[in-house]
């Protein structure tokens, strides 16, 4: 059998005619860059964010993901000098999203489950710290009650990147359930193709809770401009296309049948896979993970993804180097041994194959692969 590590064919062929149906619309209708497609899909975005929920949210598409983040960033007041709180194991485009509009990030290890340690955001704290960044790390929520708390003490923005995380829930301060995305004041959202809401194309954009906030993002995106040529500050060109807009709605229909096929296809990894080299991914009580990625550990990788290999099974690094050391950030003048704890994930991680439309068979054989492993 062969599997690939991620295969988006998948997924399509799965609603293929009511793809085919839109993009045939959107091409006809003679209307490409913020028309209908756009502003329906982010009415319908934004309420199935804010469905049995405590908070709503507005939406306003962009780009895509990194453009979400450091758009927000630089809307909430993040410039030169400031410090943004984060997880030294996140990926290179969180960070991006701090240091483009001139923000330094100020790294902290994370906790077992992969994601921001509550416990060690006070511990970074400086006079400088304006902004906490949760990710949403694989598909897991982050410990958002414990990370609003520590804003609200401190009055720090909060920033969620919820690219890997759509429609994932985790426990309030009030001990309900919510939807990572409607805790911050910003949620930064990716439909790269591989995302559990993937577009055709790049895509992205920022989940707010005041019409004010929600006018800033759609002002900035179009040039800085809500009347047309009348410009009002210096923006961007970040908007979500009609074609993608329209075929994300379609995908929209279907989102929560795919975070529950993830869901059941983690649930028979965790409850199979059963090897002493393997450790399985740890998860929180009380949350709905979304299973982005099953990501195991193990201190023999190169071995672990050699047998796998061999066996026609795909596997991914997510990530292989931390952002702390990667050349993009020598400015910094991290090192190695810095931070261990992520350090040693980014050597030891794996992403198995976990995607809509794979099949219990291949599932089962990936289990089996995997049980097989000796050295
Ligand atoms: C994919 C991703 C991004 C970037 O999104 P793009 O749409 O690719 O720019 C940011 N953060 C996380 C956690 C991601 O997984």
């Amino acid at each position: 059998m062969k599997i690939l590590a991620n295969d988006l064919k998948r997924p399509f062929d799965l609603y293929a005619n009511e793809y085919e149906q839109k993009a045939l619309e959107v091409l006809r209708s003679g209307w490409y860059i913020l028309g209908k497609e756009v502003a329906e899909f982010e009415a319908e975005f934004a309420s199935w964010l804010s469905k049995d929920n405590p908070e709503s949210v507005e939406f306003v598409g962009l780009a895509s993901g990194l453009d979400a983040l450091w758009i927000a960033h630089k809307l909430l007041g993040i410039s030169e000098g400031d410090e943004v709180i984060v997880a030294a194991n996140s990926y290179i485009a969180c960070v991006m999203g701090i240091t483009i509009p001139g923000g330094t990030p100020a790294f902290v290890e994370p906790d077992v489950y992969h994601n921001l340690d509550a416990n060690q955001i006070e511990s970074a704290i400086t006079p400088k710290t304006k902004a906490i960044l949760a990710v949403h790390l694989y598909g897991q929520p982050c410990d958002m009650r414990a990370i609003m708390q520590v804003a609200k003490k401190h009055n720090l923005k909060v920033i969620e990147d919820c690219a890997q995380c759509h429609g994932g829930r985790t426990l309030n301060e009030m001990g309900e359930m919510q939807t990572v995305g409607t805790f911050g004041d910003v949620g930064c959202f990716s439909f790269y193709p591989t995302k559990g809401l993937g577009a055709f194309g790049d895509g992205g954009g920022v989940s707010v809770k005041s019409p004010e906030m929600a006018a800033k993002f759609k002002e900035f995106r179009n040039y800085g401009s809500k009347v047309k040529y009348q410009n009002e500050v210096v923006g961007a060109n970040s908007r979500l296309d009609e074609l993608q807009a329209g075929l994300l709605r379609v995908k929209l229909n279907h989102i929560d049948e795919f975070n529950e096929n993830r869901n059941t296809i983690a649930k028979k990894y965790l409850s199979e896979i059963k090897n002493p080299l393997v450790e399985l991914p740890k998860v929180q009580d009380q949350i709905y993970h979304v299973w982005h990625q099953f990501v195991v550990q193990t201190k023999h990788r190169e071995e672990f993804i050699k047998h796998l290999a061999d066996n026609g099974v795909g596997a991914m690094i997510h990530y292989p180097i931390p952002p702390h050391l990667s050349n993009a950030y020598s400015y910094l003048g991290h090192r190695v041994g810095q931070f261990p704890i992520t350090e040693q994930l980014a050597s030891e991680v794996v992403s198995l194959p976990i995607y809509d439309g794979m099949t219990s068979d291949e599932q089962d054989y990936v289990i089996d692969v995997i049980n097989e492993f000796e050295i």
